[in-house]
């Protein structure tokens, strides 16, 4: 029976629907040994460093991935970086077929003047941040203001938003980054406000994200009635409303009517407004906004009216990018791929493949459609041990055993605190936990 040599690179939600895929499409004609390689010395991806700590439920898809990693023809390489540890040229000499899974970690610019003035962050350094990824330590943030406001309409705005906006004690029997804790512990930020470009009826938030926030104890969160009424009437009129679409406004009214508790901390939710210009002398201190309008056909076009919020944190939430490969062809922030086939041997799946869309489960059919791909692909298996093959033979690998060191240490101090897990920042700890 031949064995072919899969190895993915990136060990997220999209790298690990690969691997099962994989998995489940073994036969007695055919199977697989699958090595995933991780940059960091820890997996789970967006599980664990993007997911916001206030929704645990989500980061449950990781008993999948568990699951996925103990089957005997799975292997991790965590702490072993591609472009220098070792290459795609060599990963693709040495295995049937490469697929890489390395999502969209940059965040997208806005391109207005002012963008880069201090505490103006992209939610590509503040999700992180809050997340205890070791690379977002040191990310500078100063939550003395009053005043923050969130670009952008998705649910990845919303989750920076909610994390400003939650009274920090609610944080507290999370796995929020400790050095993150103790500053949103001092924070004076009391109003956040998050700005979408479009309409009420464009927003890509989901209706779950919008109905849990009926459920903040110690946020008020608004709507603008008459705005959201108004979406309404501009989507009936436009002919039959997609289902989607209907209770995502139905939620933003009942959150608009939603009797308001009279509490300190706001969370305000406005929309057709473009920024235009960030303001200050040193540091952020003002957002210049164009207010925009919605026509007929649904087109967005600008009133050439302006207003301007007073604040002192800016986070940018409007997308992503791919970081790049030496050899890689990148396009529109997304590796170019056609149907997920890269060239020769190399695929692409997840945010790398079709840009940062998608919430989790997205990524099964996805990773499954490119894996039938890659099998009808295959020629003769090669004859190679793999990365054993190309790293240096004192490079300290974390496989799934030193991961799961790592993982039951966390999860030990976490214990004592009523949390799910204190997550360990600093990368030399990490790689002395897994070596343990
Ligand atoms: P997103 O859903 O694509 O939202 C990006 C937002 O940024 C849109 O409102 C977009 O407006 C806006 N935007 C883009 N360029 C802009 C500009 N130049 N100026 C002003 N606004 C701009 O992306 P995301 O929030 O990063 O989320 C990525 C994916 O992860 C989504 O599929 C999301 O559902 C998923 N996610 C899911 C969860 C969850 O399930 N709990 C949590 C987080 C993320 P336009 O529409 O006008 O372009």
């Amino acid at each position: 029976m031949p064995t072919y040599k899969v190895v993915i690179v990136g060990a997220g939600p999209a790298g690990y629907f690969t691997a099962q895929a994989l998995q489940n499409s073994q036969t007695d004609d055919l199977s697989f040994q699958i090595d995933m390689i991780e940059r960091l010395p820890t997996p789970w991806g967006l599980v664990r460093s993007g997911v916001a700590p206030d929704h645990p439920k989500i980061k449950t898809v990781s008993k999948v991935f568990e699951k996925i990693a103990k089957e005997p023809n799975f292997r991790l390489f965590a702490n072993v970086e591609v472009g220098k540890d070792v290459s795609i040229k060599e990963l693709r000499e040495k295995y049937d077929a490469v697929v890489l899974s390395t999502g969209s970690a940059i965040g997208r610019k806005l391109g207005i003047p002012g963008e880069d003035l201090p505490n103006s962050l992209s939610a590509a350094q503040f999700v992180p941040w809050y997340n205890a990824h070791p690379d977002y330590t040191e990310v500078e943030v100063d939550l003395s203001g009053d005043t923050a406001v969130v670009i952008g309409a998705g649910n990845v705005a919303m989750d920076v938003a909610r994390m400003l906006a939650l009274d920090p004690t609610e944080l507290d029997p999370t796995d929020t980054a400790t050095h993150a804790l103790v500053k949103l512990h001092q924070s004076n930020i009391r109003t956040v406000i998050i700005c979408g470009r479009r309409g009420p009826e464009h927003a890509s938030f989901t209706s779950p994200e919008l109905r849990d926030l009926l459920k903040l104890e110690k946020t008020d969160v608004y709507f603008d009635l008459n705005e959201i009424e108004k979406a309404q009437v501009r989507v009936e009129a436009a002919g039959e409303v997609e289902r989607e679409l209907r209770n995502n406004l139905e939620a933003m009214r009942l959150i608009a009517e939603h009797e308001k508790k009279g509490v300190a901390r706001k969370l305000v939710i406005t929309f057709l407004a473009t920024p235009l210009e960030m303001k200050g002398s040193g540091k952020i201190e003002e957002v210049v906004f164009g207010i925009n309008q919605v026509e007929a056909d649904d087109k967005i076009t600008s009133t050439n009216k302006t207003f301007s919020v007073k604040c002192s944190l800016v986070i940018s939430a409007i997308g992503y990018e791919v970081r790049e490969f030496a050899g890689v062809p990148v396009e529109n922030g997304r590796i170019t791929n056609i149907g997920g086939k890269v060239e020769h041997n190399l695929y692409v799946v997840g945010w790398a493949k079709r840009g940062p869309n998608g919430v989790i489960g997205t990524n099964k059919s996805d990773a499954a459609d490119v894996v039938d791909l890659l099998i009808s692909e295959l020629k003769e298996p090669k004859n190679t041990n793999g990365l054993s093959d190309l790293l240096k033979s004192n490079h300290e690998v974390i496989d799934q055993a030193g991961w799961e060191k790592i993982n039951a240490s966390e999860i030990l101090s976490g214990e004592p605190h009523g949390k799910p897990r204190i997550k360990e920042v600093d990368w030399k700890a990490l790689v002395s936990l897994g070596r343990a």
